[in-house]
């Protein structure tokens, strides 16, 4: 098998509660790496044609690359696959932290599900060996009572992919969490796995993953380091945070649900950018193997967005609940991306949803009668906080 490779994909039945195991073979990696490359090629091979997203036919894969978890830079990061039940067609959402590390030091280069369980479950896989167990005590759990209950079973050592109830109920912008603020959230993944009563995989292992070159791997680590100076800084400070106000003011980051400008209708991107974000800082997180660390735990020390141990928004989500809702209060920001990895919610579609339905509110399609009597006229923090 070549470097960078454990060699095995599992593949687990939800109906029938079993499971098998696949070697990887060297010709199939060289064609199709990893990733959503193995996903599309898997699916595309064992799955029908038109099979309804959320029912049994349709397949879920948590799949790592060749460098998740060697010394590549940013060899962190593991794709979810599956057909979408946002778009009915192909969907994909990827993640950083630590699950797909450790999914490969637990055995597997990836799983797959088909089927649904009759009850909620979790996949435990623990150094090769892989077992359905009885999810119902983590049922309705949001994502981080459901990582700490995992842990507290297994170790703290088990990394979890998990959902929250957005999952659980179905969302079709429920996300995948891990690491409690880590989110592989587009495509509606999160209700592929509710759709299946499948609540989490906890990976726990120390299976070593295979590199051909060492030496060369690391001299190549060494040379990347270099090249990546001139736009670490950057990332290493804030974070993708520190991209928001150049990024609403230019015309990247879209404004008022894509219909304003920046320099208009925003021109203060600066309160919910680097510095305005980093001010609720503790410290910095990093990936598997990442010397950016491009990641923040933060806290807001009081008031009504009072929190403590949450993530830091990407820009992704400073857009999608700043500048397209016209909202520049930064405390309700870091909330609501915390409100959103807790219940397992993908942040920019959560984002981009409010902002539409404030301009449906705006131009008279949605009214009162619809939103509890609130008026949601202008910046969303009325309609989430009035
Ligand atoms: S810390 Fe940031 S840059 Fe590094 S792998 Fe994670 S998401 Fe990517």
């Amino acid at each position: 098998m070549a470097g960078g490779y454990i060699g095995r994909l599992l593949f687990v039945d939800l109906a029938n509660h079993k499971t098998h195991v696949e070697p990887l073979e060297e010709d199939f990696c060289r064609k199709f790496y990893g990733g959503y490359g193995f996903g599309a090629s898997i699916l595309y091979e064992r799955m029908p044609a038109k099979v309804d997203p959320l029912g049994p036919e349709n397949m879920l894969g948590f799949i790592s690359g060749p460098l998740t978890g060697t010394p590549a830079l940013v060899g962190s990061r593991y794709v979810v696959v599956g057909k979408s039940p946002l778009t009915q067609t192909w969907g994909d959402a990827n993640s950083g932290g630590y699950f797909g590390t450790a999914l490969k030091h637990a055995g597997y280069d990836g799983v797959f599900f088909s089927g649904v369980a009759e009850e909620p479950v979790y996949l435990l896989i623990e150094n090769g060996k892989a077992e359905l167990r009885d999810a119902s005590h983590l049922w309705g759990k949001d994502t981080h009572d459901t990582e700490d209950m995992l842990k507290a079973a297994h170790g703290d050592k088990a990394n979890v992919a998990c959902i929250g109830p957005s999952g659980e109920s179905l969302s079709l912008i429920a996300a995948i969490m891990n690491d409690k603020g880590r989110a592989a959230g587009r495509s509606g993944v999160g209700a592929l796995m509710g759709s299946r009563k499948l609540k989490a995989i906890a990976a726990v292992g120390d299976q070593e993953i295979p590199i051909a070159d060492r030496e060369r791997t690391m001299q190549l680590r060494r040379d990347y380091l270099q090249k990546i100076e001139g736009f670490g800084p950057v990332l290493r400070q804030y974070g993708t945070a520190g991209i928001m106000a150049d990024a609403a003011m230019s015309g990247d980051a879209p404004v008022k649900n894509w219909g304003g400008a920046g320099t208009t209708d925003f021109p203060d991107g600066e309160k919910i950018s680097d510095e305005a974000v980093i001010r609720y800082q503790d410290k910095r997180f990093a990936c598997t193997q990442c010397p950016i660390a491009c990641g923040g735990l933060m806290s807001v020390p009081s008031g009504k967005y009072r929190l403590k141990d949450g993530h830091k928004p990407e820009y992704e989500t400073l857009a999608s609940f700043g500048s397209m809702t016209l909202n520049d209060d930064v405390e309700s920001i870091i909330k609501l991306n915390e409100i959103c990895n807790r219940a397992g919610l993908d942040t920019i579609s959560a984002g981009a949803t409010i902002a539409f339905a404030v301009e449906c509110f705006e131009n008279g399609i949605l009214t009162t009668a619809d939103t509890d009597g609130i008026d949601s006229t202008g910046a969303m923090r009325k309609v989430l906080w009035p």
